[in-house]
């Protein structure tokens, strides 16, 4: 490759073109970057850029002996007014694009024109409107390990300005860095150089990984560039404190969009940290498991509690809302603040059309923000901008009109919503009403807004009649009824006349051209007006992108009110949201607290009962670490083992995320990590075995599971021989289970019907199954669960069911009975097993309900009628209180 001098630079022997040593030495300033390289009318790529971009984007390579050597160097080239599409779906294959444009006039040029790269996009910094592939958030994380396990992360949305940091360790699997991955999706990683060799494995096929050199990742350049973006002294004014990792990952990746945007980003107003203690975690692989945001099967965001819950009509609340649900909170008080503004808009349906109705009008006021601070806003983002403003006195409006005093979150949400009055006039009178896309070629400046602007436009329209009347004049004074005057951009104006009145032609006209139908002549003072008309559009041009360029100006020192504007907007269309999903299929309000309990009543799976109309039937759950640890759960397959277990994890993670939940009655005690390792999945694209990969994941819950956290195990130790299997599985439990009186509440789902005898053995263990009816000749799932084991797991049932031949299930029957007569009651292995126990003393303890208790030694002969009557009050109270009816 070295032969074609791109890599290597001029070399002394070679002589290249002018324009060639131009384009060597600034691609060397953008090693990894893709180079466009304006020349005319086109982007050039050469060498091996321009093989890439031909095979990426299906583009002819052509080449032309331009080296030294005399050696053909491959060129590929786009079409300028064409560039966009192309950068954008090189970003969406992950590469890196450096625009280099020629900054002066060709004609102005002495010699070579002078170039420079105006702007580096990337797949994390992309702004422009037409690279955006959604309205989905588009996050630049930075990874900076430190000295220990831990590594201080940070993300940045330069299309709307959200940064924040947070921190994280680095554990060998990386679990705690996909998590992260997983839940924010970030589109580019910046690391530095120095930890390529570590991160790679880890992140490489995850994300698009750009190594920083480690300059870039110092620590006192990175403190200063925080201090001068934020305008601060000390750094612990950013209100994050002083944690060194977190401020150097957000440098990082505050300096990598500086960098690459070469514009100002004051958009980037605050920096926040995200602490992981108020939230509710859930790992990478449990966010896919549970389907939060992302379809298992199909990658996509359809049958995800995320879309089933999203009834935003913003982007960015769309955005708020995901978020919210990707990291839900861990806070009693914060989640019943979100809680109130929902049950408010929810109770009152006009009032949340009406609010829902207006916000539907609203523009992304954050994007058009960050293109407001980048500096490539269009005309019609202005009016979109102002069009929202102007609707913000309406909102406030009908906030204050319903009677009831309205929940905090919704007043803070409201107050967020600045009038921005002036500006809402100010667009109004600068931008035409329907201008055009780009400022570029004018036209969107409103008559009157400039006096100048005016009269330079009325030049050349009184050009434009000038020329209209000389061609009344010419058709009058020649007898050529068809003379026409035309104008093209070779020889600017002329004047056409049709071959068989050419005998009419005055002397004075000069013959400019031929065309099939005729001659074009020019005349001199038709010539000279013509200079007169483009000196004046030139003028208006360059005066009209002045005035744009000041109203952008104007509107860059406003940034903060519109930042404001968006976060407002954004809240209350997700409380309008949660509200609106809420009352459309009958959610409830959960209740919250600080116990170990979760308790539900006529629980739903809120994705899978949308699909089935009516007919989910809804089960009971209760769960809690003093008592009801661990439930273990049997049943048939297909019987509804698994959408059990999910639906009262959703509901958990709806719950504080601030949304009702799919329940008649639900009261959890805050929840800080759900895990989930489900059996069915096989991770083959990671080349691992299956079995394998559960146990990884296994290793990863068992070594981070706290007593408040929820665990749902479904089917483990599938993945090997029965025996392994049973062992690991019954181990697990032992160690869930704990030898203390508290553990994390679990959900354990399990073919090995073995286990249910472990329900004697550790005390917070319970049995329950889904009932089935067997006829005889059928079974029939009914969907509930019960307590106590099932005996027979109804496989050869289902496989019947299935269709398989019956002479396969009857044989198997035989088998199975078999079987059962020669193992006895529990099946094979049982009392051998029952002497692994590990942990935990294997007395059961006795179960007392206190309320049947206080009704056995209630003495009815002993009270008065209204004594009576206050004991069945109490005795209610305390049932409801416990959640039951
Ligand atoms: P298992 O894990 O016991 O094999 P699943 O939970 O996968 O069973 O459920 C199997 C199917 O049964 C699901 O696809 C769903 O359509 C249906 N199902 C599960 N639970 C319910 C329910 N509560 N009400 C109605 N249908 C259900
Ligand atoms: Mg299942």
């Amino acid at each position: 490759m070295g032969k074609t001098g791109e890599e290597s630079g001029p070399s002394p022997g070679g002589r290249l073109t002018p324009a060639m040593a131009q384009y060597q030495s600034i691609k060397a300033q953008y090693p990894g970057t893709i180079l466009l390289f304006h020349i005319g009318d086109f982007y050039e790529t050469f060498g091996r850029d321009a093989e890439t971009i031909s095979r990426e984007l299906d583009i002819t390579l052509t080449s032309r002996s331009r080296d030294g050597e005399g050696n053909r160097i491959p060129l590929a080239g786009v079409p300028c007014h064409a560039v966009d599409g192309y950068i954008a779906r090189l970003l969406a294959k992950g590469y890196r694009v450096a625009v280099c444009d020629q900054v002066e006039n060709s004609r102005d040029a002495k010699g070579l024109v002078n170039r420079e790269v105006v702007r580096v996009i990337t797949p994390g910094t992309a702004i422009d409107e037409s690279m955006l592939s959604s309205p989905a958030a588009q996050y630049v994380m930075g990874v900076l390990p430190g000295e220990k396990s831990n590594v201080g992360l940070a993300f940045l949305d330069i299309t709307t300005g959200e940064f924040f940091c947070i921190p994280a360790s680095l554990d060998p699997a990386g679990h705690d860095l996909l998590t992260f991955v997983f839940r924010y999706h970030p589109r580019e990683c910046v690391i530095p150089a120095s930890e390529v060799r570590r991160l790679e494995p880890l992140l490489g096929n995850r994300v698009v990984l750009t190594p920083l050199e480690d300059s870039a990742c110092e620590r006192q350049a990175g403190e200063d560039l925080l201090r001068e973006h934020f305008g601060v002294s000390d750094l612990s004014d950013l209100g994050i404190g002083e944690d060194r990792l977190l401020l150097g990952a957000a440098a990082m990746v505050l300096g990598y969009a500086k960098e690459t945007q070469k514009a100002g980003l004051s958009h980037i107003r605050t920096l926040s940290v995200k602490n992981p203690g108020a939230h509710l975690i859930m790992d990478a692989i449990t966010l896919r498991n549970l389907e939060i945001l992302e379809g298992v099967r199909s990658g996509g965001v359809e049958g995800t509690l995320f879309s089933t819950m999203d009834q935003s009509v913003t982007p960015m609340g769309r955005r708020m809302l995901r978020d919210w649900i990707a990291l839900p909170l861990a806070d009693v008080d914060a989640i019943n603040r979100r809680l109130d503004a929902v049950e408010y808009l929810a109770r009152d349906s006009l009032l949340r059309a009406e609010l829902r109705g207006l916000l539907k009008q609203c523009s992304d006021v954050e994007r058009i923000g960050g293109r407001i601070a980048y500096g490539n806003a269009g005309p019609r983002d202005l009016r979109a901008l102002a069009g929202t403003l102007a609707l913000l006195p309406e909102i406030r409006a009908t906030l204050r009109q319903s009677g009831e005093k309205e929940p905090s979150a919704v007043s803070e949400a409201s107050r967020l919503l600045v009038e921005c009055g002036d500006i809402v006039d100010l667009i109004g009178s600068a931008i035409v009403d329907d201008p055009p896309a780009v400022a570029r070629n004018g036209g969107m400046i409103r008559s009157g807004f400039d006096a100048t602007l005016d009269s330079y436009r009325q030049a050349t329209v009184s050009g434009k009649e000038w020329i209209a009347a000389l061609q009344q004049k010419e058709r009058e004074r020649t007898g050529i009824k068809s003379l026409k005057i035309g104008y093209n951009s070779v020889f600017g104006y002329y004047i056409e006349v049709t071959r068989s009145n050419l005998h009419l032609v005055p002397e004075e006209y000069t013959r400019k051209q031929t065309t099939s139908g005729g001659e074009r002549y020019v005349l001199p003072e038709l010539t000279e007006k013509e200079a007169q008309i483009a000196h004046a559009e030139e003028r208006l041009l360059a005066l009209e992108i002045a005035l744009y360029q000041r109203l952008i100006e104007t509107l860059k020192g406003r940034m903060e009110e519109f930042c404001s504007v968006a976060r407002g907007s954004a809240l209350l269309d997700v409380y309008a949201a949660l509200a609106e999903s809420s009352a459309k299929y009958g959610y409830c309000r959960p209740e919250l607290d600080e116990s170990q309990e979760i308790l539900i009543r006529e629980g739903r799976h809120p994705v899978v009962e949308r699909s089935l109309r009516g007919h989910f039937v809804p089960n009971d759950a209760r769960i809690d670490s003093r008592d009801e640890q661990i439930l273990i759960i049997t049943g048939a397959n297909m019987a509804g083992k698994s959408t059990y277990m999910r639906s009262i994890a959703l509901i958990v993670v709806m719950a504080q995320t601030g949304s009702f939940v799919p329940a008649s009655y639900a009261r959890i005690g805050m929840v800080d990590r759900i895990f989930t390792r489900v059996g069915a999945f096989d991770d083959l694209a990671s080349g691992q075995s299956t079995f394998m990969v559960e146990m990884l994941e296994l290793a990863n819950i068992l070594n981070n599971v706290t007593p408040r956290s929820l665990a749902v195990l479904d089917e483990i130790g599938r993945g090997t021989s029965t025996l392994d299997g049973y062992c690991i599985a019954r181990a697990v439990l032992e160690f869930l289970h704990g030898k203390g009186s508290r553990g994390a509440r679990t959900l354990f789902a399990t073919h090995f019907h073995e286990l249910v005898g472990v329900e004697e053995e550790l005390s917070r263990v319970r049995n329950y199954h889904f009932a089935v009816r067997d006829t005889g000749s059928e079974v029939i799932f009914l969907r509930k669960i019960i307590p106590g084991a099932t005996d027979r797991s109804y496989g050869i049932h289902v496989a019947a069911l299935a269709g398989v031949p019956e002479k396969v299930t009857q044989r198997a029957e035989a088998l199975m009975k078999e079987q059962v007569s020669g193992g006895g009651g529990g099946g094979p292995g049982v009392k051998r097993y029952t002497q692994m126990l590990l942990v935990d003393s294997p007395l059961p303890e006795p179960r007392t309900d206190p309320l049947i208790e206080e009704l056995k030694i209630i003495d009815p002969d002993s009270l008065s009628p209204r004594e009576a009557l206050q004991r069945l009050y109490d005795l209610r109270e305390a049932l409801k209180k416990r959640g039951e009816r």
